[in-house]
């Protein structure tokens, strides 16, 4: 079984994979390998990008770097049997592609894309209001929640693309003030986070 996409979600997957008896799990990673402790230009309170090992890589697995997937490869039932990986080569332009004549076949019976939220679900919520989407795919809304449509608001993974738990809740709470204001003309409820709020990092 291998899982493309090292991230959270990719660790889930591993965890997952091993419950239900998988005989090997990789995980490939297009990027670096990251450093072992924190970075110099990453101090606290930064979010470090540093090799993380999860409860679920604890259990097992193989963890493969700069592995740019070129090609599925499947049986004659149409059953997936293989990936064409390469290494990835860094460009000048930051682009990174599969590096020439270091293809190689590993052998799957599942593979698993755990590459990365692509936005909120724009098909369900086209036939429900005239509701905008900025350019990433994430539901837009001005700073009281609200989004182009009149008395819609949005929170969460929606308006702030992939995020955690305690970012959904403290904004749950937050719009919840804003209705209020916009139904009631005035509120007395607590508003923790604003929609552009962001954890400190080396992107802002
Ligand atoms: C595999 C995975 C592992 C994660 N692990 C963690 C973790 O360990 N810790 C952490 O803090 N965060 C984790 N996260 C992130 C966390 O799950 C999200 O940040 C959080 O669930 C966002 O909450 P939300 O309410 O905004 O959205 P969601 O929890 O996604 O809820 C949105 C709900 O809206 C429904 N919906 C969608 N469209 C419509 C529609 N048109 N009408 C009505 N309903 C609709 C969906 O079915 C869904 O039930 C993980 C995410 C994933 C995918």
């Amino acid at each position: 079984m291998i899982v493309l996409g090292g991230g959270d979600t990719g660790a889930d997957c591993i965890g997952t994979a091993h419950r239900h008896g998988a005989a090997s799990v990789t995980t490939l990673a297009i990027g670096t390998q990251p450093p072992e402790s924190r970075a110099a230009h990453e101090p606290w309170p930064m979010d470090p990008k540093v090799f993380e090992v999860t409860s679920a890589d604890e259990e097992g697995g193989e963890r493969r770097y700069l592995a740019s997937t070129v090609e599925f490869l499947g049986d004659e039932n149409g059953h997936v049997r293989a990936l064409r990986v390469a290494e990835t080569q860094y460009n000048d332009d930051g682009s990174r592609t599969p590096m020439p004549g270091t293809e190689r076949e590993i052998p799957a019976d599942l593979v698993l894309l755990a590459l990365g939220f692509t936005g909120a679900e724009q098909e369900t919520l086209s036939g429900q209001g005239s509701v905008e989407f900025d350019r990433r795919g994430n539901v837009q809304r001005s700073e009281d929640y609200m989004t182009s449509a009149e008395g819609v608001f949005a929170v969460g993974d929606a308006g702030r693309g992939a995020s955690l738990v305690v970012w959904a809740i403290a904004e749950g709470r937050a719009a919840a003030k804003e209705v209020d204001e916009y139904l009631e003309g005035s509120s007395r409820l607590p508003a923790p986070v604003k929609p552009s709020d962001r954890a400190i990092s080396l992107s802002g």
